[in-house]
């Protein structure tokens, strides 16, 4: 018998690892990705910029030059802390390691993203879940504000836009939610390149208030870099467990030089702005199909048989993410994620062809 089983929880044992799914030779509409980079022109200029990183050297340990980049691009006042993280993800394992605590638990609303739970679960936290409305995926403010009280949570994490539902929760529920919260209520706005609305101005008020944002949805998810905009206390504290190194010397030069020519990255997101509300419309004129409104760049889509659709387009060369199975309200449920012009065409053809399967 393997000593592994002695010393690693149970809980972890009984977590199956992240899956990723084998994308090659497909076209990858499965995880939000943007479909192309900056433009070449661009692409020089930031490899060259690239060529001037010093590597032999830990990178900067504080990210000053991130930092400042950030606050100049989206105006983060000197009242607001920021935190890095490799990733969003990263800095979602670092609010649960920090608030984790005998009966500490997280609250979330069910459908939601995956990662929450994961990294609650190794912090040794328990998880709440609200429910969002079966129908157009709503939350009951007073609902929530009734499981928070009875719950006591000591983290609240709310996705806006919501992964996989693609709603915008209204700014004034979550400032009734963050009053109500013992605990911190963090507002994760990854997919704020793509929707109509924002909540970067409440960070900080009320105080338990933060905003999480990240560059991948923006066209760089590669780069792997997170951020929290928070009460300088919230930060100051996070910043005890945060690992010395944790943004590496490229991702760290590279993500100012995109923060500081954001133009290509921009016209990028209000392209498949426009495209995904085309796709929207498109797909509402089936009525094969059920589909929801999207604030994010993917679009959540009922058919009849989801793993029949999912493995049909496979076979067409096309990926996308099949939900059925996740959460009751996902049935027979798939997330696009919008493509370019081209791979879009793809994906509607290829959704033709494993509807008529059905
Ligand atoms: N939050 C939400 C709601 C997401 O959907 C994702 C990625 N799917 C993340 C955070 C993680 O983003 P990152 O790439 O910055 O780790």
């Amino acid at each position: 018998m393997s000593r592994v089983a002695d010393w690693i929880r149970p809980e972890i044992l009984a977590a199956k690892p992240y899956q990723v799914a084998d994308a090659r030779g497909l076209i990858k509409l499965d995880a939000m990705e943007a479909p192309s980079g900056p433009p070449a022109d661009v692409q020089a200029d930031w490899q060259t910029w690239l060529g001037g990183v010093d590597w032999h050297r830990y990178p900067d340990g504080t990210g000053q030059g991130v930092k400042q980049a950030l606050r100049a691009h989206f105006e983060i006042g000197p009242e607001l802390g920021i935190l890095l993280g490799n990733g969003s993800d990263e800095i979602i394992q670092m609010l649960t390691l920090a608030l984790a605590r005998p009966r500490a638990s997280l609250l979330t609303p069910a459908p939601g993203f995956a990662i929450y739970g994961v990294a609650a679960r190794t912090a040794g936290m328990a998880i709440h879940y609200l429910a969002l409305d079966e129908t157009d995926f709503s939350l009951d403010p007073d609902a929530a504000i009734a499981a928070i009280e009875r719950h006591q949570p000591a983290l609240v994490f709310i996705a806006n836009p919501n992964n996989p539902t693609g709603n915008f929760f209204p700014r004034e529920t979550l400032h009734r939610l963050a009053e109500a919260t013992p605990g911190l209520l963090v507002v994760d706005e990854a997919y704020f390149p793509h929707s109509r609305a924002h909540c970067l101005d409440m960070a900080g008020r009320p105080d338990n208030l933060a905003v999480m944002r990240t560059l991948s949805k923006a066209g760089m998810a590669g780069l792997r870099l997170g951020w929290l905009v928070a009460d300088p206390a919230w930060i100051d504290a996070l910043e005890r467990i945060r690992m010395p190194y944790n943004i590496n010397a490229f991702t760290q030069a590279a993500a100012e030089f995109a923060l500081k020519q954001p133009q290509w990255w921009q016209a990028l997101a209000a392209e498949l702005r426009e495209r995904r509300d085309r796709l929207v419309e498109r797909l509402g004129q089936d009525d094969r199909v059920q589909v929801w409104p999207s604030e994010a760049n993917f679009v959540l889509l009922r058919v009849p048989d989801a793993v029949a659709v999912f493995e049909g387009m496979k076979a067409e060369g096309v990926l996308v993410k099949c939900l059925h199975g996740q959460h009751p309200a996902l049935q027979h449920c798939l997330r696009l994620t919008v493509g370019s012009e081209t791979e879009n065409e793809h994906m509607l053809a290829a959704l033709d062809v494993g509807l008529r399967a059905c």
